[in-house]
């Protein structure tokens, strides 16, 4: 690749970045990083009537939680600042503006009401109305009116709208690094509006050329949605005579939903209980929420490996990578064309693996806010352990304190399955006994313990399981949890006692 290679990531703040804008992100650096370029982060804020306040702040923080780091950009800085486009406002005008001096784009006047009832006109017809170069000289525009009729209107403060005058019958040829060679024919397409005088602000399609042209961008990776945009925008580069730096292009795949067909919404996520968002999200105008693959329990490493093979393959059977391994193997050619189906097993089936993996200090750090919230203050050595002896059963963060709590709290209450089997006829006793024993032993590590235990069971004639078994009545007051002998080096030789006196004193034998 002869160009700097410079990629941004351009999200409009109108709401909870969705998890395939996360993709796209994530694409953008992954192939930053590969080829050593550079990630931009541009907000593209122009729409005001769909700004959300607060989106840009999720947008920022969501990044920040996946790992992928900003070069240049919102929240950075960098050559090309400001990178939020409503505080680029003053450069647009003037791009509209000659866009229209050179005949590749026009003002038109005509009201919204005049839109209306050309559309009604057209439905009653059973036309679709389309503004395009039918139309466009029999309405109030710089093509039909005078010279100094539209300057008039423009000194006189008239609303105006800049638009694109699209070629009449002209063939667009376009090149996209994922769908090959795509051919369109002008006349299907409609003349943009690219500039607005009643808010002074461009739309989407001038300011995202403008600023990829001024931030010199490399390559432009985005959803597929944008790819009907892609003739205007070829147009335009060759409008502004750029098209010698313009950007090479990749539009991503959908998607879709765990059954296959559409769009993946949040309303797939609610109906099937999986987030369909990295953070949990707050409306700050309805107060409605959404859930979060965070708040859910998951790992970002986890989230992410998932995302990246939501319409990427590496070729091999590799499933897990970690993010240098992602940016060492990724590539444009082996996206996929064809949408990529979301598979919320497989997003637990990845957190599962990474979360086996973690090391107990990774474990602590995870689990220590989750304690607090329990109101379990304790070391960071104990955190990591208790996590560490349950892992593998981890599919979610927010799994551990249901596997683990035994650990911090005496069990008040006992499981009645497990009660009505153990809690009989010589149990009680021999609960007793096994206190006795306990208390004599000096090395309570866990090895130690259960050769004690153990020679003790034989020498007495006990059956393992109903030791085993009653202990853990006792210890963790349901049938669930560790090797037993986990349990007591972890709670120590008092708190094993406390716990079996508990259980004599408050439950009655069963029968
Ligand atoms: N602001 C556009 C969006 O939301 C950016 C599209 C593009 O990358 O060109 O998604």
């Amino acid at each position: 690749m002869s160009r700097e290679v410079r990629v941004r990531f351009a999200p409009s703040p109108t709401g909870p970045l969705h998890i395939g804008g996360v993709r796209t992100a994530l694409y953008n650096y992954l192939f930053a990083r590969r080829h050593g370029g550079k990630m931009l982060l541009r907000i593209e804020d122009t729409d005001s009537q769909r700004f959300v306040p607060g989106a840009e702040e999720y947008i920022i923080e969501s990044l920040k939680w996946c790992g992928i780091e900003i070069d240049e950009g919102v929240g950075v800085g960098g050559p090309h600042a400001p990178y939020r486009q409503s505080e680029r406002k003053e450069i647009y005008l003037k791009y509209a503006t000659q866009l229209v001096e050179a005949g590749w784009a026009y003002y038109a006047f005509d009201t919204p009401e005049e839109l209306d009832a050309l559309r009604a006109e057209a439905e009653q017809k059973g036309e679709t109305f389309a503004y395009n170069f039918k139309v466009r000289e029999q309405l109030p525009t710089s093509l039909s009116l005078s010279k100094e009729e539209v300057e008039a209107r423009i000194a006189r403060g008239d609303q105006w709208v800049v638009r694109f005058k699209m070629p009449e019958n002209e063939v667009v040829k376009m090149d996209d690094l994922i769908r090959g060679h795509v051919e369109m024919n002008t006349s299907t397409l409609d003349d943009k509006v690219l500039y607005k005088s009643a808010d002074a602000l461009p739309t989407y399609h001038l300011a995202n050329i403008v600023d990829d042209h001024l931030m010199e961008v490399s390559h432009v990776i985005r959803g597929e949605e944008w790819l009907p945009s892609l003739p205007l925008h070829y147009l335009l580069y060759r409008a502004f005579g750029w098209e010698d730096t313009r950007p090479e292009f990749a539009h991503l795949p959908l998607l879709l939903k765990p059954t296959g067909g559409g769009k993946l919404s949040k309303r797939d996520g609610d109906k099937m209980g999986f987030p369909v968002f990295p953070l949990f999200w707050t409306s700050p105008t309805t107060g409605e929420t959404a859930r979060g693959y965070r708040e859910d329990g998951y790992l970002p490493e986890a989230f992410i490996n998932m995302l990246a093979l939501l319409g990427w393959n590496p070729g091999t059977e590799q499933e897990v990578f970690s993010m240098q391994e992602l940016i060492d193997t990724f590539s444009l050619d082996r996206v996929s064309k064809a949408g990529a189906r979301f598979q919320p097993d497989k997003a637990k089936w990845f957190n599962g693996q990474y979360f086996h993996n973690l090391g107990r200090e990774q474990l602590a750090t995870i689990y220590q806010p989750i304690l607090r919230e329990h109101g379990i203050e304790t070391s960071d050595e104990l955190a990591g352990k208790a996590a560490d002896i349950m892992k593998e059963r981890v599919t979610l963060t927010t799994d551990l304190w249901d596997l683990t709590s035994f650990f911090f709290v005496a069990p008040t209450e006992y499981e009645e399955k497990l009660a009505k089997k153990q809690w009989k006829g010589d149990n009680p006793a021999m609960l007793a006994e096994l206190r006795e024993l306990l208390l004599t032993i000096e090395d309570f590590s866990k090895e130690n313990t259960e050769v004690v235990v153990r020679a003790w069971i034989e020498q007495k004639g006990f059956s393992l399981g109903q030791v085993m078994n009653t202990l853990r009545l006792a210890l963790v007051g349901a049938g669930k949890g560790p090797g037993m002998f986990d349990v007591t080096e972890f709670i120590g030789r008092e708190e094993c006692v406390r716990r079996i006196d508990n259980l004599i004193a408050n439950l009655k034998p069963m029968e």
